[in-house]
């Protein structure tokens, strides 16, 4: 196992991670096989999306916040929306190495979605062969 760490810098935020994990497939030299990503996080989330349009980073957020705008949490902590975002979104993805890289469509990307920062976030990431 390894894991990436990424300091998300603004409150919320959509980051393409999708280099950074080739990188680390490239160090582990895997050429084929699967790659199992996770957040030990309660407030961000792992999705796979568009990645080439600048707007719709902005379209994400807007639209994940619109989700919920009628709905006032009740979480002590103050990030209840954080919290549920997360874990509608999702803290894992599993995808495929083929040709020691992600397998992805040509418009996809892999991104961390910060819903509670900024935050220094973790990445675990484990290698199946
Ligand atoms: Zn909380």
């Amino acid at each position: 196992m390894t894991k990436i760490s990424i300091n998300t810098l603004k409150n919320e935020n959509i980051i393409d991670i999708t280099d950074k994990v080739n990188e680390e497939i490239a160090k582990n030299k895997m050429t084929e096989g699967e790659i199992f990503l996770y957040l030990p996080h309660t407030t961000c989330a792992l999705v796979v999306t568009e990645k080439t349009d600048s707007a719709y980073k902005y379209d994400f957020l807007k639209a994940s916040k619109e989700m919920v705008k009628n709905y006032a949490f009740k979480h002590v902590g103050g990030n209840g929306e954080a919290h549920f975002k997360a874990a509608v979104f999702g803290t894992s993805r599993n995808l495929i190495v083929s040709n020691g890289k992600l397998l992805l469509g040509e418009w996809q990307g892999i991104f961390l979605v910060e819903f509670d920062g900024p935050r220094n976030r973790e990445i675990m990431i484990k290698f199946r062969a």
